[in-house]
């Protein structure tokens, strides 16, 4: 987090501490969204996304006395959600029963592509399906790791707080989670893209472990000198890094029902054990 987002987090966490609704309310403000999109790209389904929020949120509201500090309010939060979010999936009736595994699913063809209309909103949402139901078809332990990375932009350390897990455990989930999503979405991109020949280097990888820092200079620079000659290999590098600039936009409004919901589900938990 920045360093002006943490103070002023702080701020509003002592005053929230101290019995000030109004703090706390505007804490809990900032963050719903991006906790309701985690349940939802986690689960699937606002019934559970909206559960794994009002649990999380009413959490925070309990444990703000004891917490540490706004640095980690984000990793904190997320831990949380996810503790939730597990709970939630074991007993939903949206569970699968079964996940497709990765293997399995980096087998999967390309989604023949529909006929894109004129609209370009529909092609946006279409797109966004798109991207919801390939993360959807991920196994949970790579989901989660693409989705606090790439959609909630948690660094690699910090998601490997949140997972408890090594970082260099979360890079190399996160490489196989962002190849078999590019694989699902990027026939709707329209970026034209041939079959590699066998001598080229495997770039997708590449470039996602370049993007968590993991390429030296040295291959890096063999790698843009391929792609300056082979538009397959190009065509494969835009099609990840529109992938994921799809996974990063900002966290949607909570939709209204839903925050009067978990408003009133705070409300009720605060008249039982008011903050002291
Ligand atoms: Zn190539």
């Amino acid at each position: 987090m920045a360093d002006k987002q943490v103070e002023a987090d702080q701020e509003l966490l002592d005053a929230a501490r101290k019995g000030d609704r109004k703090a706390l309310d505007r804490l809990l403000e900032k963050y719903q969204g991006h906790v309701w999109r985690f349940g939802m790209k986690m689960c699937g389904d606002p019934e559970d996304a909206k559960e794994i929020l009002q649990e999380t949120l009413i959490q925070v509201t309990r444990g703000l006395k004891d917490f540490r500090g706004a640095s980690s309010l984000t990793t904190w939060l997320y831990t949380i959600a996810r503790s939730f979010c597990i709970k939630r999936r074991r007993k939903s009736k949206f569970a699968p029963d079964r996940e497709e595994s990765l293997e399995a699913e980096a087998e999967v063809r390309a989604i023949p592509d529909a006929s894109r209309g004129p609209d370009e909103a529909l092609a946006g949402r279409q797109l966004e399906q798109v991207l919801d139901e390939a993360i959807r078809s991920l196994e949970p332990m790579y989901r989660e790791v693409l989705v606090l990375r790439d959609a909630e932009g948690l660094s690699a350390p910090e998601v490997a707080e949140v997972l408890g897990i090594s970082v260099e455990a979360v890079k190399s989930r996160l490489h196989r989670a962002r190849v078999a999503v590019r694989e699902r979405v990027a026939p709707k991109l329209g970026i034209g893209e041939a079959q590699p020949a066998p001598t080229c280097p495997d770039v997708v990888s590449l470039l996602s472990r370049h993007l968590e820092g993991e390429i030296d200079p040295d291959a890096c620079k063999e790698m843009e000198r391929h792609l300056a000659v082979c538009p397959g290999c190009k065509g494969a590098c835009d099609s990840l890094k529109q992938t994921l600039a799809l996974c990063r936009t900002a966290p949607p409004r909570v939709p209204a029902k839903t925050q009067e919901a978990v408003r009133k589900a705070i409300e009720q938990f605060l008249a039982v054990s008011p903050p002291s």
